[in-house]
Parts: structure tokens; C-alpha cells; sequence
């Protein structure tokens, strides 16, 4: 082997004429008999080299070359002519002519072909994700990642931030799902947990004065995994001190307009809007509403709450709400066409949909003669109807007609082509704000944070923490692109007795926030600076960014049931292992799924 001149993605027209090494892997062989093409490709691209048969010894490797052996061309560069050209490679225009051929390696049959697209299940495709990998597109989402992280680490760097790592072996962290463990030899049956976030040590090192920490780290939870989850994901962790909320949110919008003018060419207009929680639920029934389409939905109770209108009235007097959402342009809905609609609707939860379809001649639909026109008048005045619109009204429990209607508009927008998933120009962005401080379990009714126990509260509200904990606003906010929630964060609690008071009411004893979170009370007491800060999802922010599943955008992703594939993990360990760290097993029950 010697050392590549160039890489199969750099020959071009000015090239030609000189002589040059190559290494890669093969493409595609074309033998012709007389000639062998060879696509030879890197990661930079994808270089055409041609065997002639005067070069007799070369020719003889040639004819056995087979998919992705790797090898190294030696040989000129020589410019296509003008039929020959391939306009669709940087390299089109010229070819190399080769002189020498070295075999590097050679390549078994491939389970599955890596340049054609062809059915190779995901199971195949994981197991050997190194084959996956060395697609194209697999690899520039992969370069792309790598180029976002190091706008954020420039970006994070020149306003002043410190990139301190933060343990991985530490004290079970609460962000409210299970911790992985790993068993402490030194103290048999003591476990340390994996980092679910590095929640604690950033607020500790704010108390030490590092002032303005971030940090590009993997965490750990153990959930039961959607498809868009991993067991161990990547965030971008911020915290500040002396932070407002206004400041936090300036570091982080900057950070934005870098990224989409530096990946998409997109000029982030400037500052976000910013929506409260509440407007978030009642208008668009979900707290990362996709605002690229409006379907915005209002609360028409008032106006239909005398109807004797059966359905209504049924709902009413059970205590029930009655909801409305528009759909510009579809008034003319064939019959077939509205059933689609009612499918969307009950797979969104709905027992049903009533329609206004708003027409020059007037209003139409099952209620039209049943609800007075006045009432129906104002319905459409509050919904912003005009001529050709389609209004649909929904009717029960509050909470639930808005979380179904939420899923609904998603079903609606995409349904009738509101937006174009593949245009970048359409970018919604804004800042939730304004969360409620405690959540509540509906079926155990335990109380736990909205977003976790250290995050502050609205001064405004403070009175309203022993007598109504419910309305006590968090200084939490998220911020939202596209429908998907990219960052969570929150200005903190720094004053112990505040905090100590917080954990009061969610129910955790002195004894237990002494054991699970003493460090941090403790800390707090050494004069912690008030502070603030946020974690961007690092995978999250990719998928966006790349419109591509989970599994697209980390190398080595797991499954749903938090397999690799690839090198077969989980799996037993070696019993001695075991025995050293003085762990029994109990017989297994069924695996869960
Ligand atoms: N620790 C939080 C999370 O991982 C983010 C934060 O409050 O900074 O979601």
C-alpha cells in the first residue's frame, strides 16, 4: 500500500493529466470483457475508474474484483468526453485511467446490497450497521451531526461557556424515569446509577462558580422505548448563573439562527414568540403544537349552551364542552370525503365530528335547522370562518375533546396537505412558557414536578403554594420546532428553604430528600448564585434537522426492546463477574416487550 494522493470524492476536469492514488472500496465492477469500469467510492465520494486491456497484469485483478473489496488504484486522470460526462457526480468529468491495481482486502457475500435500496429487512441492516453505514446518505447524516455539534460547541465556547464532563457513575438522578445500575464491587450490593441528566452536578457547579457550564453528554433511562426513543441519548446541557429567563432564552435563539442558516441557508426571524402553556392546551391540545398549519381550535360552549340539540345538549349536561376547529377551503367535501374525516376523528379518540360547512347560500350540516342560525352565526364568527371554509365541532369531557382534537389536527394538516414535510423554508419555532409547577396521577393522585423538583416558580403565584399548588406557574419552558420538543428547561430554585419547602409538597420526607439529594441541599446552603439553564436533545435537534427516524441518526442505535443488534447486548456475563460483585441471579420471568 502507499498513500492516497486524493480521495474518490476531490478528481476534477483541472485534474487531468496527472498521475494519482486512490483508495476505497468497490462500488460497483462493471466487466465488459474488454474493459472493467469500477465506481470506486469513500466517504467523500465516488471516483469512475477504467481498466483498458493494454494494461494486461492490471486487467487480470480487475476481472475478479467483487463488491466492496477494498482497494487502492493507482493511475491517470484522464477528461470524459462530452457524451460521457455524469453531471449527477462532482467527479463526472473526468475518469481514471488505471495502471496499477492493489488489492487491500476482499469482502464475502454481502448479507444485503449496500448501493441499491433494496428490502434488506432493519433487523439485517442493524446487525451489520457497518455495512449500513457505509451508505451515502447514512454518512452525511452522521457528517451533519458532527458539524452541529460543533456549531454549538463554537457557539457555546465564544459566549463564555466551560465544557466540564460530569460523572457517569453517580447518584440516581431524578428526572422521573428508571435509572440503569451498575453494581459497586468495592460496596457489594451499593449501585451506582447511569446519569438520566447531569441535573445535580451542573446546578452544583454553578454553586462552585463556574458561572456558565455546557456539556455534549450521553444520559441514560430506562423506559419502555417508543420508536423515536433511545436508552442512551445525547443532549446538549446548559446551565448560568445569575440567568434570567430573557437571557437563557437569547444564548439559545442564537444558537438557532446559527444552525439553520448554516445547515438549511434559513434566516430564523428573531425573537421566538413565546405561548403559554395553557393557550397551547386549550387552542391546539398539545404543549409542542406543529404551528406550520393553523388549525387552531376555540371553546364555542357559550354559544350552544341553551341548544336543545341532542348530541350537544347530551354532552352539556354532563358536564362536557363543546370545541370548534376550522379547516379553511373544504366546504365542498363529498359525502366519501367527510367519512374520511370522521375515520381521522375516531382513530384521534372522538366519538364523533359535527360539521358546518360555511357556503354562499349559508351554513349546511346535521346541525343546520336543529342550532339556531344565530348561534351557529357566532360560532362561525369565533372560529374566523369565511365562504368555503369546513368548521368541525367536537363535544365531551374537556380534557379529553382537546388532547383528541390535538392528535386530530396532525390527521387533518397532514390529511390535506397543510404543509410540506420537505420544506425548510416552513420553520415553526417559539418558546412554551409558563407550565404548571406539579403534575398530578390522575389514578394514584400523586403529586410530581412538571418538570423536576429543583425548577422555581412565578413569584407572582407564591401565595397560591399552600392553598392552591395547582395554579403556581413553574419558570419551566420548552422550546418547540415543527411539532417536536427540542429543549427543556427552567430557571432553578437556589435557596435551600424554598427547596426544602418544594419537596414538602411533593410529598418527599426530610429523611428521604436527605438521601436522595442531600449533596444538592447541602451545596445549596454555600451561597448558590440564583441560576438557570436547559437541555437540547442532541438527537432530537438531528432528526429534525435531517427528517429522519431515530435509528438514522446515531451510529450505533438500539431497538425498541434496547438490543444492539450488532454486538448482541444485552447478554449474560461471565458468572465470576457476578460473584465478584456478590450478585445471585433469581430465575428469570419472562422477558418483558
Ligand atoms: N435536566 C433537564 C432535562 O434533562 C433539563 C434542565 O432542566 O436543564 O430535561
Amino acid at each position: 500500500m502507499t498513500i492516497r494522493t486524493h480521495t474518490c470524492g476531490a478528481l476534477r476536469k483541472s485534474d487531468s493529466g496527472k498521475t494519482v492514488v486512490l483508495q476505497g472500496w468497490v462500488a460497483r465492477a462493471r466487466d465488459l470483457g474488454g474493459l472493467v469500469f469500477i465506481d470506486l467510492r469513500d466517504r467523500y465520494g465516488k471516483t469512475q475508474v477504467v481498466v483498458e486491456p493494454e494494461q494486461a497484469a492490471v486487467i487480470q485483478i480487475a476481472h475478479d474484483l467483487k463488491s466492496e473489496w477494498v482497494i487502492e488504484v493507482t493511475g491517470v486522470v484522464r477528461a470524459r468526453p462530452d457524451g460521457m460526462i455524469n453531471a449527477d457526480l462532482p467527479t463526472g468529468e473526468v475518469e481514471l485511467v488505471a495502471t496499477g491495481i492493489e488489492v487491500l482486502n476482499r469482502c464475502p457475500e454481502l448479507p444485503f446490497q449496500i448501493e441499491s435500496q433494496d428490502k434488506a429487512s432493519d433487523e439485517l441492516r442493524l446487525k451489520y450497521r457497518y455495512l449500513d453505514l457505509r451508505r451515502t446518505e447514512l454518512q452525511e447524516v452522521l457528517i451533519l451531526r458532527h458539524k452541529v455539534a460543533n456549531i454549538a460547541r463554537n457557539h457555546f465556547t465564544e459566549q463564555g461557556f466551560i465544557e466540564v464532563e460530569t460523572p457517569c457513575l453517580v447518584k440516581s438522578t431524578p428526572e422521573g424515569a428508571r435509572d440503569y445500575l451498575v453494581p459497586s464491587r468495592v460496596f457489594p450490593h451499593q449501585f451506582y446509577a447511569l446519569p438520566q441528566s447531569p441535573q445535580i452536578y451542573k446546578q452544583i457547579l454553578m454553586v462552585a462558580g463556574f458561572d456558565k457550564y455546557f456539556q455534549i453528554c450521553k444520559c441514560f433511562r430506562d423506559e419502555d422505548l417508543r420508536s423515536d426513543r433511545q436508552p442512551e441519548f445525547t443532549q446538549i446541557d446548559v446551565e448560568m448563573s445569575f440567568a434570567t429567563r430573557d437571557g437563557v432564552f437569547a444564548v439559545v435563539e442564537e444558537l438557532w439562527v446559527k444552525i439553520l442558516r448554516d445547515v438549511w441557508g434559513v434566516e430564523l426571524p428573531m425573537p421566538l414568540k413565546r405561548l403559554t402553556y395553557n393557550e397551547c392546551i386549550e387552542h391546539y391540545g398539545s404543549d409542542k403544537p406543529d404551528l406550520r398549519y393553523d388549525l387552531r381550535f376555540e371553546n364555542v360552549t357559550s354559544h350552544v349552551q341553551d341548544t336543545e340539540f341532542r348530541v350537544i345538549r347530551g354532552a352539556l349536561d354532563d358536564g362536557g364542552v363543546v370545541i370548534g376547529l376550522r379547516v379553511p377551503g373544504q366546504a365542498e367535501l363529498s359525502r366519501k370525503q367527510f367519512g374520511e374525516v370522521e375515520e381521522l376523528a375516531k382513530a384521534a379518540g372522538l366519538g364523533g365530528i359535527l360539521p358546518i360547512k360555511i357556503t354562499a347560500e349559508g351554513f349546511s350540516g346535521v346541525m343546520s335547522g336543529k342550532v339556531d342560525d344565530a348561534a351557529l352565526a357566532k360560532i362561525v364568527q369565533q372560529l374566523k370562518g369565511e365562504v368555503g371554509d369546513l368548521l368541525l365541532l367536537a363535544v365531551g369531557k374537556k380534557s379529553k375533546v382537546l388532547k383528541s382534537l390535538g392528535v386530530l389536527r396532525i390527521k387533518l394538516a397532514e390529511h390535506f396537505k397543510l404543509f410540506d414535510p420537505a420544506d425548510h423554508r416552513k420553520v415553526s419555532m417559539f418558546w412554551v412558557v409558563d407550565f404548571p409547577l406539579f403534575e398530578k396521577d390522575e389514578e394514584t393522585g400523586e403529586v410530581f414536578p412538571a418538570h423536576h423538583p429543583f425548577t422555581g416558580f412565578n413569584p407572582e403565584d407564591a401565595d397560591r403554594l399552600d392553598t392552591e399548588p395547582w395554579n403556581v406557574r413553574s419558570t419551566s419552558y420548552d422550546l418547540v420546532m415543527n411539532g417536536n420538543e427540542l429543549l427543556s428547561g427552567s430557571i432553578r430554585i437556589h435557596d435551600p428553604i424554598l427547596q426544602a419547602k418544594i419537596f414538602k409538597l411533593l410529598g418527599i420526607s426530610d429523611e428521604e430528600a436527605k438521601l436522595r439529594f442531600g449533596f444538592l441541599v447541602d451545596a445549596l446552603k454555600f451561597g448558590a448564585p440564583p441560576m438557570g439553564g436547559f437541555a437540547l436533545g442532541f438527537d432530537r435537534m438531528i432528526m429534525v434537522l435531517t427528517n429522519r427516524p431515530i435509528r438514522d441518526v446515531i451510529a450505533f442505535p438500539k431497538t425498541t426492546l434496547a438490543q444492539s443488534l450488532m454486538d448482541g447486548s444485552p447478554s449474560p456475563v461471565d458468572l465470576k463477574l457476578l460473584s465478584d460483585l456478590q450478585i445471585a441471579l433469581a430465575p428469570a420471568s419472562p422477558q418483558k416487550g
